[in-house]
């Protein structure tokens, strides 16, 4: 039996993969689409997490869709409101009936004689193999694995008799009304947790190895309520968008070139806001500088203010050991704990686990590099979705989908089949993530790389993108073909002029 084919498959029913079924449907309507989702449920992230007091650190101006202004007057959003958002998007623009829910992708071969991927899928409901083709494929399949979070090895953990949890498996009835809890780490997730857990438990101890940079922001946005005010909610949400889209650019680039000047004010806006004598340098002064790690935001200053009122507490030291009753410390203190949280991270997951292969060759992503941070060297019609590291992610994501709709109708206009990034003749890689955080460091190996100049160096820069991804040339560093033209192809030597086949 013919396998089902579509002209664009996408991988992901999460915040980028409706986003980009959006873009499509606008601006290819002519193009049949499915989406693939190995959940039953829409919203990705947004639908997977439920731990305490889950948001975004973000502000929704920006993580929000360039098309659809987000309304809700919290800046800061709940995970809840987030998912209903992504759920509504889906519904409004029809793109709930293209979705195959409980379809795990895990495998797509390229056919450069017929121009389409085979893309083999496993239903997790009924245990069933699918097969699709596609002529295009496009990953939205997020950066991290949701069958399991990152747990390090604690000694002595087996022997602890209290409830421990990881945020990414949150038990729904878990009561900690009274309790006294222990959460481990200092990302996003651990400064969420602690004060929203310490509003029931007893006490709640953030324990960090070391410290992270710590930001009180509003979780309205004053400039945002005014102009909605003022303007209809269109325009209001644009002007709340690029005014923190430029905040976001100012203040990244004020970090990179004077990373003294915000490491002080950091420091002192987190000073201003604890008690006075409370060892900031100990517990909020990290060694690296800003931006070597994501910000970690905390709306209205809520962490410190849980601080502030002894509801919790900070303690940076190493774990000796887990005990009967908690976790011993390097310095020999005890903390007692009825529920320790390991809110020790992610692993990354490139593609969802997706394997690949060209035309019988199988892709190793390490040895790929990244055209425009979309799509790989040497894959023929692929692009994937990876936001920003340095601003919100959808920012990206609407660029990446609005870009694919460009190479689609220039596929289109000039009678090709065929868009192959052609690998950039140099050396001089560096991996795709410039973060220096835990979880990347973990996998960079396994991630595909980028050069050092475009279209195959990711700059961060939202504005720049802008120009490069909506109004720059889908011409450089490819190759154009019709069906039956090989896949492999000479490397790209210059950053502009595709060639044609
Ligand atoms: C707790 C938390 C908070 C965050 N907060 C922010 C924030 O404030 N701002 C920000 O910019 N970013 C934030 N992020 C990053 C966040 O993941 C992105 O903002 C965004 O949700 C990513 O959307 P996505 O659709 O690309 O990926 P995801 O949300 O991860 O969705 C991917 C979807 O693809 C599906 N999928 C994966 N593999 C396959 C496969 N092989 N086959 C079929 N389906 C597959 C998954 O089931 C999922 O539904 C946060 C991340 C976490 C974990």
């Amino acid at each position: 039996m013919a396998a089902d084919h579509v002209d664009v498959l996408i991988v992901g029913a999460g915040l980028s993969g409706i986003g980009a079924a959006v873009h499509l449907g606008r601006e290819c309507p002519g193009r049949a689409y499915a989406v693939l989702e190995a959940r039953g449920a829409i919203g990705g992230t947004w639908d997977l997490f439920r731990y305490p007091g889950i948001r975004s650190d973000s502000d929704m101006y920006t993580l929000g869709y360039s098309f659809k202004p987000w309304t809700d007057p919290k800046a800061i959003a709940d995970g809840d409101s987030i998912r209903a958002y992504v759920r509504q998007t889906a519904r409004e623009y029809g793109v709930e009936r293209h979705i195959r829910f409980h379809h795990r992708a895990v495998r797509a071969e390229w056919d450069s004689a017929t121009a389409r991927w085979t893309v083999h899928a496993h239903r997790d409901d009924t245990g069933e193999d699918v097969t699709l083709t596609c002529g295009f494929l496009f990953t939205n399949s997020g950066y991290y694995r949701y069958d399991e979070g990152y747990t390090p090895r604690f000694p002595g953990v087996e022997r602890y008799a209290g409830t421990l949890v990881h945020p990414q498996h949150w038990p729904e009835h878990l009561d900690y009304t009274g309790k006294r809890v222990v959460v481990i780490g200092s990302g996003a997730t651990a400064v969420t947790l602690v004060p929203a857990m310490a509003e029931r438990a007893a006490h709640v101890t953030m324990l960090q190895r070391s410290p992270t940079y710590v930001i009180a922001l509003p979780s309205r946005d004053r400039f945002a309520d005014a102009a909605r005010r003022w303007l209809p909610p269109k325009a209001a949400y644009a002007v709340a968008r690029w005014k923190n889209v430029a905040l976001g650019v100012a203040n990244f680039q004020l970090s990179r070139r004077a990373p003294g000047v915000v490491k002080r004010f950091l420091r002192r806006a987190a000073k201003g806001r604890l008690p006075s004598g409370y060892d900031v340098d100990r517990h909020f002064s990290p060694r690296y500088n800003p931006w070597d790690q994501r910000l970690c935001v905390v709306p209205d200053g809520d962490l410190f203010a849980a601080l502030s009122a002894g509801r919790a507490s900070v303690v940076t030291d190493t774990i000796d050991t887990f005990t009967e009753q908690g976790i011993r410390l390097a310095s020999g203190e005890e903390l007692p704990a009825d529920v320790v949280v390991t809110a020790t991270g992610l692993n990354l997951l490139a593609l969802g686990g997706m394997t690949l292969a060209v035309d019988g060759a199988e892709v190793d992503l390490a040895s790929t590099v990244a055209y425009k941070g979309m799509m790989l060297s040497g894959v023929p019609n692929f692009a994937m979705t990876i936001g920003y590291t340095n601003a919100s992610w959808t920012l990206k994501a609407d660029l990446v989908a609005t870009y694919v709709c460009r190479l689609l109708r220039h596929l289109d206009d000039t009678g090709r089949q065929i868009v192959t990034p052609l690998a950039p003749d140099t050396d001089d890689l560096v991996p795709i993530i410039d973060l220096r955080s835990g979880y990347v460091l973990r996998a960079v190996d396994q991630l595909p790389k980028q050069g050092p100049q475009a279209p195959w160096r990711l700059h961060q820069n939202y504005p720049r993108d802008v120009r490069l991804m909506r109004h720059g040339p889908l011409t450089d560093g490819v190759r154009f073909a019709r069906a039956g033209a090989p896949a492999t192809a000479p490397a790209a030597t210059t950053s502009s002029g595709g060639t044609d086949a």
